[in-house]
């Protein structure tokens, strides 16, 4: 049954397990005898490194933590040449071979996951807690895929027809499938990009984004040990603006996923349009979001401000999902803006490579200048609120202070602000509609969070704001695979939503075979 919960979501660690610790820190502490990581195109099984170029840590700019070749054309040749020749083969193989395949390279990642976390630290910045993260939803997306492969690719469709008519719908794959993923998620996004492109019969391209090329190279590596052949899934480690256009014009390829910006959505769009011979290909594109929590005076303000810690500010603010307008009732503003500030004073900001660590690096200094450059204009214009305290040592990384703004109009904000700061726009009571005009005109459509226990008042809000994911009640971050479907409108993207029962349509062809009998 196409929604049937699926309930294997998976374990990960118990970190107040002190012995699981300590086989994961050895672990970790083993897989960077590996440093520096060498990274290159993977090209039919084959990693191509040159020496390079250093990689180095978001934590401590100083250390190099790898060395990455970057994709040449002849790479970009090999690869396509090979996978438009291979996918027709991976296609036809039986659908519950390719969904065995998944299941095994979930077993691997989480075999692997201590090395998987080691990269998600040391190359994204990643927390232990995101980085573990990371693993257990990659996992979840190959399990989730190859369940819903079985329940939707492996039986045929059979519909009604006239008398001695027989009607049968199959699912198949549509042919070569460019991923191009982003450095938020540099494991779990990569991985279910890849892996719902590889079930639906697809041969894969996949492009990671350069500043996590070396997690994704060793998950290439792993779903090829699990069984998907080296010339159906390639990955092509690149800058976008290098590789990005010569992939998207090149005919071979006939569907695009797409993590990331909203304005490189639109440029791929735009290559997309532009071909002018070759099929006609749909673009899968998951994008910003500037994303509203909604409390009123019934909320309960420890829980709340939990909740915004959460949503604002772990994993640096670096999801697209993360909260970034905290729309507050006047009534209760006050006391609740000095539990946040108090709240905020208990975050520790620092080395990611430690337990205790809340919030860590952004993902580079070019991040870092664009959230300083925010953070300036909000100076300028007297907003600022309040500020998380630095640990010592931050000053070798990319890191940014969680901070606070105030903001008169939510049209104020310049669009999705991509780090760890958060805005305060207080609502008057009696002024809910207009705030959910203000929410609907932003164009974005991601997450919305909502804290009440007025129901009526969660009914407005749900039925009238245009999102694709709500949350009441809770945190807005961190959407479970195949419990919380994930993905936006709008601005925000074009669905099906990542982890749920459609996902796989979207990069799925349909036949329909009719035979007179
Ligand atoms: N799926 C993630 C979440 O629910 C966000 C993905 C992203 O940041 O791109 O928090």
């Amino acid at each position: 049954d196409l929604y049937a919960p699926f309930r294997r979501n998976s374990q990960g660690l118990d970190f107040a397990d002190r012995k699981a610790l300590q086989t994961l820190a050895a672990e970790m502490n083993r897989s960077k005898t590996h440093i520096p990581w060498q990274g290159g195109p993977l090209c039919c099984g084959q990693l191509r490194t040159d020496g390079g170029q250093g990689v180095y840590a978001p934590s401590d700019r100083g250390r190099e933590i790898g060395r990455m070749t970057w994709t040449r054309e002849e790479d970009l040749e090999t690869a396509l040449a090979a996978a438009d020749r291979s996918w027709v083969a991976w296609d036809e193989r039986p659908p519950a071979q390719r969904a065995a395949i998944l299941d095994q390279v979930a077993d691997l990642l989480e075999q692997h996951r201590a090395a998987l976390m080691a990269l998600c630290v040391e190359e994204a910045g990643k927390t232990l807690r995101d980085a573990q993260a990371e693993v257990r939803e990659a996992v979840d997306f190959c399990r989730y895929y190859a369940a819903q492969v079985r329940t939707q690719f492996v039986q045929p469709l059979t519909l009604p027809g006239v008398t001695g008519e027989r009607n049968t719908l199959t699912l198949g794959g549509r042919g070569l499938f460019l991923c191009i993923s982003p450095w938020n998620a540099p494991l779990a996004i990569f991985v279910g990009q890849v892996a719902a492109a590889l079930a639906a019969g697809n041969g894969v391209i996949a492009k990671p984004a350069e500043q996590t090329s070396l997690v994704a190279i060793r998950a290439t590596q792993l779903m090829h040990q699990a069984g998907v052949p080296v010339d159906v899934l390639h990955c092509l480690p690149g800058r976008g603006e290098d590789i990005g256009p010569r992939l998207v014009a090149d005919p071979r390829i006939v569907g695009v996923a797409f993590t990331g910006a909203t304005e490189t959505a639109r440029l791929i769009q735009r290559g997309l349009a532009a071909r002018d011979h070759g099929p006609l290909i749909p673009l899968i594109a998951e994008t910003g979001g500037v994303n509203v929590m909604v409390v009123d005076a019934t909320a309960l303000h420890e829980q709340v401000v939990m909740d915004i810690l959460h949503s604002a500010f772990f994993s640096a603010g670096q999801r697209c999902s993360a909260l970034r307008v905290l729309c507050v009732q006047d009534t209760v503003a006050e006391p609740l803006l000095d539990m946040l500030k108090g709240a905020m004073d208990t975050l520790v900001v620092g080395d990611p490579h430690w337990l205790s660590t809340d919030v860590g690096p952004v993902i580079n200094d070019r991040a870092l200048a664009a959230l300083q450059a925010h953070d300036e204009e909000m100076r300028r214009k007297d907003r600022v609120l309040h500020r998380a305290p630095l640990s010592g040592g931050c000053e070798r990384g990319s890191f940014m202070v969680p901070s606070l703004y105030r903001l008169e109009r939510l049209d104020e904000l310049p669009g999705e602000v991509f780090g760890p700061m958060l805005h305060l726009l207080p609502w008057r009571t009696g002024e809910l509609d207009r705030l959910i005009r203000q929410i609907n005109a932003s164009g974005y459509g991601l997450t919305l969070g909502i804290h009440s226990r007025i129901d009526a008042v969660v009914h407005r809000l749900t039925r009238q704001v245009r999102v694709g994911n709500t949350y009441v009640n809770r945190d807005m971050v961190g959407a479970m695979v195949g419990s919380q479907p994930f993905g936006g409108e709008g601005l925000s993207g074009t669905g099906f939503k990542a982890g749920g029962p459609h996902y796989l349509l979207r990069f799925a062809t349909e036949r329909v075979l009719t035979v007179n009998t």
